[in-house]
């Protein structure tokens, strides 16, 4: 709707999103939705674009998962 409104009005829409930087683990993640820009104002790291945090995000993501699965097998191992 807010988009919508700026369309009816001839502004600019400009988004912006606080996320937590894969770089120090902080929620000072800056997403320029608009301009594709990420800067984390605590480490400072300028990313290329958000495709980039993206791409981290997913490798962190399943870094995290495979070491659950890993620890769930364990955990039968001991049960067996
Ligand atoms: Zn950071």
């Amino acid at each position: 709707m807010a988009k919508e409104i700026c369309d009816r009005q001839g502004l600019i829409i400009h988004i912006m999103v606080l996320v937590i930087c894969p770089h120090c683990d902080n929620k000072t993640l800056l997403l320029d939705v608009s301009n594709d820009n990420a800067y984390c104002y605590h480490c400072q790291k300028n990313y290329k674009s958000i495709g980039e945090v993206l791409i981290l995000e997913n490798e962190r993501w399943r870094r995290k998962h495979a070491k659950t699965v890993k620890e769930m097998e364990a955990r039968k191992g001991v049960v067996q």
